[in-house]
């Protein structure tokens, strides 16, 4: 059997660590043919030399410079291109098959694209390129007749409940959200917790944006939308319920009343897994869920009054596909702004709102209109966040 050529973007994150990590165990199935790194030349030096991809890129030219100082670093190795052009670059390679999409933010939408019109099979973690593009990403991926596989938990918990069943089976999603790390606070005790707070996530070891956006319940958001591309489910038809044990990734539920729910321990290399074998499955170096140990599982429903992000998401996927985009905008810079300590927790909710409410509407047909609205909506949100500072 021929093994699976994979390109991972954003190959030094949390996820890429996995990936490679599945790489290990399934070595007679997978071979890494290109990686793509931001700024971490250390440990992308690493995995050069115990990788050998066909072709690398890095996020600057200064990381590139500095990595081919490195020993492990060989000119047999393509590096021509930095930035969104390297991250291409590796997505587009002829000898790719898979494309996993890890790459932190926007950066990776450009890429993702191309491996589409390339005909690569997407593996997708990075939720911006589908909030951000969701109809170019979808539309492509439909006319290339190219698979997305969700690597996000909650929608990969999804497409295996969904698996052998059509779209007209399905009446309803139902996203788990952990709760973040303030799950059952009240809105007043939410006004001094500081991005330490935050950062102390109760399940999921991530990066430190997405931390904050699952403290915020904006991550669920965002989620929301992505489920939305991925399944052709309305606002409407997704519900999200908090789910602090995080066993339940997610369920579908079907016209008849069936609940169908996946179950498994929170590690990121079983979804990663699931993207890379689909559809086989492949067995995993990962303890099953003991059901044998008394435990309980909690459902609840989200507060959107102390969550106010959760409820803007849903705005944002029920107005134009434009707000999204500013959604998401508006959300890392408020995002960058609470972690460097100079806005509040409930500021994030309020510069998305306010830069939600000063959006004017606007087409969001190419990837060059996308990023125009992105840049304004960045800038405005800025703008807001200055004028609300924290006072200190
Ligand atoms: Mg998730």
């Amino acid at each position: 059997m021929s093994r699976r050529r994979i390109a991972i973007l954003g190959a030094t994150g949390s996820i890429g660590q996995s990936a490679l990590s599945v790489v290990d165990t399934h070595a007679d199935r997978l071979e890494v043919v290109g990686l793509a790194a931001g700024e971490n030349v250390e440990r992308f030096a690493s995995q050069i030399e115990r990788y050998r991809p066909r072709v690398v890129a890095m996020s600057t030219s200064r990381a590139a410079d500095n990595l081919r100082r490195t020993g492990a670093w060989s000119p047999d190795i393509v590096m021509n291109d930095v930035g969104r052009e390297g991250l291409v670059a590796v997505a587009t390679h002829p000898d790719v098959d898979i494309v996993l999409c890890a790459s932190s933010g926007t950066d990776g939408l450009e890429a993702t694209l191309a491996a589409i019109e390339h005909g690569k099979t997407i593996a997708l973690a990075n939720k911006e390129v589908l909030v951000m593009a969701g109809g170019i990403v979808t539309e492509a991926a439909r006319r290339q007749g190219v698979a997305i596989l969700p690597v996000d938990s909650e929608h990969n918990a999804i497409h295996q409940c969904l698996h052998g069943h059509n779209r007209a089976e399905m009446k309803r999603l139902v996203l788990t959200a952990s709760g973040g790390p303030f799950r059952g606070r009240s809105a007043s005790e939410l006004e001094r917790v500081t991005a330490a707070d935050a950062l102390r996530h109760p399940t999921w070891q991530m990066g430190r944006k997405i931390t904050i956006d699952s403290a915020t319940l904006m991550n669920k958001g965002l989620e929301v939308i992505e489920a939305h591309w991925l399944f052709d489910a309305s606002a409407d038809e997704i519900d999200v319920v908090v789910h602090p044990q995080s066993v339940v990734h997610s369920m579908v539920e079907f016209v008849d009343g069936s609940l169908i729910a996946q179950l498994g321990v929170t590690d990121m290399r079983l979804p990663i897994q699931y993207a890379f074998s689909y559809p086989d499955r492949w067995s995993a170096p990962v303890p099953p869920l003991d059901l044998t140990q008394p435990r309980r599982l909690d459902f609840d429903v989200p507060d959107t009054t102390v969550f106010p992000c959760l409820a803007l998401a849903y705005r944002a996927l029920r107005g134009d596909g434009s707000q999204a985009v500013v959604l998401n905008a508006a959300n890392e810079v408020a995002v960058a702004r609470f972690l460097d300590g100079s806005l509040s927790f409930r500021g994030i909710a309020d510069v998305i709102e306010r830069t939600l409410d000063a959006q004017k509407p606007a087409a969001v047909r190419t990837l060059a209109q996308v990023r125009a609205l992105d840049a304004w909506a960045r800038e405005h949100a800025l703008e807001v966040a200055r004028g609300i500072q924290l006072k200190v």
